[in-house]
């Protein structure tokens, strides 16, 4: 209770003090005086020296007076207590005026310092809280800070990694900008442009390497990705520095920045040169002929269905054109494959240079080609065109020191006339090319029916030609060979026929040339030299030694290589030598290929046979070919005789003929002498034989022998 009050009375005394001394900072101020700051040890000093000086004076002023005022010495001793008992009052007063003020800035001072401690407590804890703040921060932060390490560190090894990659990859890496400027190409890329890095950064790509026909694609192309589309597998073409083409496969894709723009497009792409080169060989050999280039049948059945696709309901016409190199084979038996490979490019580069798109040339197979001509109104159309060609085809072609004139049998097929299907359409061309060929080669001819009939009639007789051979149906006629001096018989030309079982005598004509085309003329004109030659060894024995035979061989055994070998077995099969024995060899055999003749010719010459050029003057051949040829006699053709009467000109190159033959030592005979005037022109102008309806027809070995018995008179035979 005591305290309590005491500590009340304390506080009121402390509010006193500070109201009577003020405690804001002006009385504080006050207090300090002009001190900055409070010395303790000078103020108690202070304090001690005011009471002894105040001490010191009060005893002696204050004893002088008392002894001066009061002599009683008891009440002097009294009044002495009472002084001292004033000076302790004033003393006192004094102290707590002077230590009251002190304490009370002494306090205030403790105040303040404990406001201040308070304060800086409360800041200390508000730091303490920061501090912790900031702690768990940096905690944070070193963990983000880590974390970011780990991530530039992983981003570092992965750039690394792809650096890597871009630099050492066979692939082709490059990065443009949205506009198609490149920003960055790997080494591969370099190697693969021949530009570098720094030459080629900057500059637009489709300027640099894409050549100037592929560019509108290339910016497409470049327009696609930067709309977004991701390219996979995609195929185009650049150019090197050097101008060579490299197909690449591109797969490329568009960086985006935040804001989803683009900005960047990467593009990885393989090199697919080689692959493409392959595929374009493979596609080559399916679709492509590889020796001429043009296109295979494969490509032409397909060019054929698409064209009757498209042209299946407009039926607008286009014409199939079915071509075969006349005579090739003949070129290419004599003067190697290698020239007739020469001579089928020469064909295909024509076709190439004539025969323009959407017309298209193609290469059947051997020595055939076919040509489609789209966009036809007329036949007259198509007749231009092959015209045109036909023109080009003829110029002159020479191999070596070899001059050929090539030439070709075209049939025509039209769609939709002579066919609405591929197979009917084929098949038609083929039909006409064939009547051109049986008709003589060089020409063209559009399908009719009566073709196929005589198509028919040719698949038939070719049929029965082969029955014939089989049942051996021929049999050998002969035309007897005249000495036109003396009119006498020197000779017999041996002339096949073929008795057919139900159409009777059929000539040669009909049926030799197809022979000739199927291949069945080597085992006739085998069987008509051993025919010919044992009615010679039977009319040797007969006592007719003298007789010339006259034999007729095809121009295309003359081609075949063994052919003098052959014969040669075949004498010595029979038994006999070949003297009087002559084989008659047409003038277009012999120019078809003029030194293949010369050998052959040659080789049977070796054996003992006489050689004659037939039917001479209707080859075109020279004057001068005679001297070349080894032959020993000139059948002049029955074309020229025939006009003796009539044609001035016929009859100038009768006499020169002749004259040309004499001066070479070779026999004459003319052909077909049907007059007496025919036999007296050719009397005076020196011809020495000759044969025709005038004297006989050909007649059958019998027939002949009883004509010679007729003669026999005459047998005595001018030495030849
Ligand atoms: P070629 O060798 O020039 O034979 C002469 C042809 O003229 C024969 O016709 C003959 O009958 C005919 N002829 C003869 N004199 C006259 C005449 O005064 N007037 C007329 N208009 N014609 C006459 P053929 O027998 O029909 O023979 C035609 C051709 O067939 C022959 O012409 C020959 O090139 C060929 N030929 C005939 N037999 C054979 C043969 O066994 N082998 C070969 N490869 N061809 C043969
Ligand atoms: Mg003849
Ligand atoms: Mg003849």
């Amino acid at each position: 209770m005591m305290l309590k009050k005491l500590e009340v009375f304390t506080a009121k005394i402390n509010t006193v003090n500070i109201k009577a001394w003020g405690s804001d900072k002006k009385s504080i101020k006050k207090l300090m005086g002009s001190r900055d700051s409070v010395s303790p040890i000078f103020d108690a000093a202070k304090i001690a020296l005011i009471y002894g000086v105040l001490g010191g004076l009060w005893i002696s002023f204050s004893d002088r007076i008392l002894s001066s005022a009061i002599e009683d010495t008891q009440k002097y001793a009294m009044m002495q207590t009472y002084k001292g008992w004033i000076f302790v009052g004033i003393t006192m007063v004094i102290l707590f005026l002077l230590i009251g003020k002190r304490m009370c800035l002494f306090k205030y001072a403790l105040d303040m310092a404990a406001e201040e401690n308070m304060k800086l407590a409360e800041t200390n804890k508000k730091l303490g809280n920061a501090e912790e703040e900031l702690r768990v921060k940096m905690e944070k932060l070193r963990t983000k800070r880590q974390a970011l390490v780990e991530i530039i560190d992983m981003y570092r090894k992965e750039r690394q990694l792809a650096d890597n990659i871009i630099n050492n990859v066979a692939v082709l890496v490059a990065i443009w900008d949205k506009n198609g400027r490149v920003k960055r190409i790997n080494p591969y890329a370099e190697k693969l442009l021949g530009y570098t890095q720094d030459e080629i950064a900057g500059r637009n790509w489709v300027d640099v390497v894409v050549s100037s026909e592929d560019q509108e694609f290339m910016r497409g192309v470049f327009e696609k990705v930067r709309s977004g589309q991701t390219l996979k597998n995609h195929e185009s073409r650049i150019m090197d520095r050097n101008g060579n083409y490299v197909d690449i496969l591109w797969n490329s894709s568009v960086l985006h920045n935040n804001d989803g723009a683009p900005t960047e497009i990467i593009s990885l792409g393989t090199d697919i040169t080689q692959r493409k080169a392959l595929e374009k060989k493979l596609h080559s050999l399916a679709y492509y002929d590889e020796l001429t280039g043009l296109s295979n049948r494969v490509m032409f059945e397909n060019y054929m269905r698409d064209l009757l696709e498209i042209n299946g309901d407009s039926k607008e016409s286009f014409a199939l054109v079915y071509m075969d190199t006349d005579n090739f084979k003949h070129i290419n038996d004599t003067y190697g494959h290698f020239a007739g490979d020469i001579l089928l490019k020469h064909i295909a580069g024509v076709l190439k240079e004539q025969v323009v798109s959407p017309d298209r040339a193609v290469r059947l197979g051997g020595d055939e080609f076919a040509i489609i001509l789209t966009g036809i109104s007329s036949k007259v159309q198509i007749q231009a065109k092959l015209d045109s060609l036909v023109s080009s085809l003829r110029k002159p072609w020479i191999i070596g020191e070899h001059e050929f004139l090539i030439s070709f049998s075209m049939g025509i097929a039209v769609y939709p006339e002579h066919g609405e299907d591929m197979t009917t359409l084929l098949k038609n061309a083929d039909t006409a090319m064939f009547s051109v060929k049986e008709k003589g080669k060089d020409s063209y001819a559009f399908y009719s029916q009566q073709m196929q009939e005589k198509n028919l009639k040719h698949i038939d007789m070719i049929n029965q030609l082969r029955r014939a051979i089989e049942n051996e149906e021929f049999l050998l006629h002969y035309q007897p060979k005249i000495h036109l001096e003396s009119g006498r018989i020197i000779g017999a030309e041996a002339l096949i026929r073929w008795l057919h079982p139900e159409k009777g005598f059929i000539p040669p004509n009909e049926f030799i040339p197809l022979a000739e085309q199927t291949g069945q003329i080597k085992e006739i004109g085998a069987w008509v030299l051993k025919n010919a030659l044992e009615q010679k060894k039977v009319w040797n024995k007969m006592g007719y030694e003298n007789l010339k035979l006259s034999i007729n061989l095809s121009g295309r055994q003359l081609s075949e290589e063994s052919m003098a070998e052959d014969i040669g077995e075949l004498l010595k099969g029979i038994d006999m030598d070949c003297n009087g024995v002559e084989l008659e060899i047409t003038e277009t055999a012999v120019m078809t290929d003029l030194e293949a003749a010369v050998e052959t010719l040659g080789k049977l010459r070796e054996l003992g046979f006489r050689i004659a050029l037939d039917d001479f003057g209707t080859g075109y051949s020279s004057l001068t070919y005679l001297k070349k040829l080894p032959m020993d006699t000139v059948k002049m053709d029955r074309r020229f005789i025939k006009n003796i009467e009539s044609d001035d000109a016929d009859k100038a190159i009768i006499e020169a003929v002749i004259q040309m033959a004499n001066s070479l030592k070779k026999h004459v005979v003319a052909e077909g002498i049907e007059t007496i005037s025919q036999l007296e022109f050719l009397r005076k102008v020196g011809c020495g034989f000759g044969q025709g309806f005038l004297f006989s027809k050909p007649v059958t070995a019998r027939e002949f022998e009883g004509m010679m018995l007729r003669v026999e008179e005459n047998m005595k035979l001018v030495n030849m």
